[in-house]
């Protein structure tokens, strides 16, 4: 079973260990540089990106997490974990920094005041279907505003993207690890396990 991080600094960690464990992946939480060696994956949660970001950086993370992106490890970022895999972003903090690796543009807290939390029954490109609709629960959700040709758009709502992926990093807008349906974190898991395989090589 691969084994996935979740970072630890901020955020709702708890729920992506369960969801992780459910789909089949061991956990370990990462608050430490040390803590990403010899993970086949990590999630960045949701929470808000830019205390995400401001820990990450007072706890030496920024960098060796860069680079690993850099090397090929396998992210997913859900919510402020798609904001800090963003190359680009709108309406961040003046000094808000990403660890970026996916070639897009996110806006953060997209959907409007008056809409802050809404769910939507998604289809979800990669996910196991069957027909059967993801429903995805957006909280203060940011939206991608642009993306580059490498980036594979996986969901929308009306004409939002709300989940991409980029080679070995995935993200979604929603939050898959608050309802009881694994189906985005077991992609994840298989992709953890792939990226692994090509490793051993
Ligand atoms: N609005 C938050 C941010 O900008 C993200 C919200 C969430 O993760 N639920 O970081």
């Amino acid at each position: 079973r691969p084994l996935v991080g979740v970072l630890a600094v901020q955020g709702d960690v708890r729920e992506h260990l369960a969801a992780l464990e459910l789909a089949g992946a061991r956990t370990r939480t990462v608050r430490r540089p040390a803590e990403l060696t010899d993970l086949d994956g990590l999630v960045v949660p949701g929470g808000e990106s830019t205390t995400i970001d401001r820990l990450s950086r007072l706890f030496g993370l920024h960098e060796p997490l860069r680079a690993r992106i850099a090397d090929g490890l396998p992210v997913f970022g859900s919510c402020a974990g798609m904001i800090q895999l963003a190359d680009r972003i709108l309406d961040g903090h003046a000094e808000q920094q990403t660890f970026g690796g996916i070639d897009m543009t996110v806006r953060r807290n997209a959907f409007g005041r008056q809409v802050d939390s809404f769910e939507s029954d998604l289809h979800v490109e990669g996910v196991e279907d069957e027909g059967r609709t993801f429903r995805a629960v957006f909280i203060r959700a940011p939206r991608v505003e642009d993306h580059g040709p490498g980036v594979e758009v996986l969901a929308r709502v009306d004409d939002a993207v709300v989940a991409v992926r980029q080679g070995n990093l995935l993200a979604t807008s929603f939050h898959p690890e608050v309802t009881d349906d694994h189906r985005v974190h077991e992609l994840f898991v298989r992709m953890c396990a792939a990226a692994r395989v090509a490793d051993a090589r």
